[in-house]
């Protein structure tokens, strides 16, 4: 059990512990009832903002350590963006390196689906970051994220000429209807463990390149953006990317691309079924 959901279920058992006293023992003081209910409502609100708590779905957040061929997954959120993508598909090249493409489904016209082909011929991995790119997401009715992730998929596969089953939502946020529509399609739902929080016009090339040195370790995968969610500013990411790619150089740090670096993973099934 991941340690957000062990939260969810100890915050749960100890509201219901608090009603069961209510209920035998009187009423409890009104102060420690509120600060319950708050307490309650606070590790929601966590479990939804931060994918790596996988409070609602199983989110994928690094891949198994791999210490005779030590690797990461460098994965670039929000494009493909005809001026910010292709420096990062040159920089990848150079060093030898995969990636990961989480795409906004509704980008994928014309000239963009025709980049987005690029990198699946260059050995990179595109993954579906919805259609819309709905900052309200997660409170939309299910049938709405079905629909919206449907289009995504397949629009990912008109452009490529490949489907995908790797998923990231939105502003990374989950819940438990995003969990369950990402299960019925059958989709990975992706994370991060490093983040470099460059997907906004404040990011600073230094801070953001420091943050992701800081966190290469085997099985990482690290969150960037090659494009801005409405092409309203310049990422910084081409900036940093030969910088980091040197450091995972220098580290033997191998760049692969999502799929692989969670192929070996042992499935709950298989890991069941291996114990006694
Ligand atoms: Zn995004």
């Amino acid at each position: 059990m991941t340690g957000g959901r062990a939260l969810l279920y100890a915050s749960a058992v100890s509201g219901i512990a608090l009603g069961v006293r209510s209920v035998t023992k009187g009423a409890v003081p009104p102060e420690l009832a509120a600060g319950a209910a708050v307490g309650f409502a606070s590790v929601i609100m966590a479990g939804v903002l931060e994918p790596r708590l996988a409070m609602f779905a199983d989110v994928i957040n690094r891949g198994e350590p791999s210490p005779d061929a030590p690797r990461i997954a460098l994965t670039f959120d929000d494009g493909p963006d005809l001026e910010h993508t292709p420096p990062i598909l040159d920089a990848l090249a150079a060093a030898g390196a995969h990636a990961t493409f989480f795409v906004i489904g509704r980008k994928l016209t014309g000239a963009r689906s025709a980049l987005a082909r690029r990198m699946r011929e260059a050995g990179h991995a595109i993954g579906c970051h919805s259609f819309a790119h709905d900052r309200l997401f997660a409170l939309r009715s299910g049938r709405r994220v079905r629909d919206d992730l449907l289009l995504s998929l397949k629009t990912i596969e008109d452009a490529t000429g490949a489907s995908t089953k790797l998923f990231r939502p939105p502003i990374g946020h989950t819940n438990p209807t995003i969990a369950r529509v990402a299960e019925e399609l059958d989709l990975d739902v992706i994370g991060f463990s490093v983040r470099g929080y460059d997907g906004t016009s404040r990011a600073r090339a230094e801070r953001v390149s420091g943050r992701v040195i800081a966190g290469l370790r085997d099985g990482a995968i690290v969150l960037l953006h090659d494009g801005a969610e409405r092409d309203d500013f310049t990422p910084i990411a081409p900036e940093i990317l030969p910088g980091v790619l040197a450091e995972m150089g220098a580290r033997s740090l191998a760049g692969v691309t999502v799929d692989e670096l969670i192929a070996e993973r042992p499935s709950p099934t298989a890991s069941k079924s291996s114990k006694p």
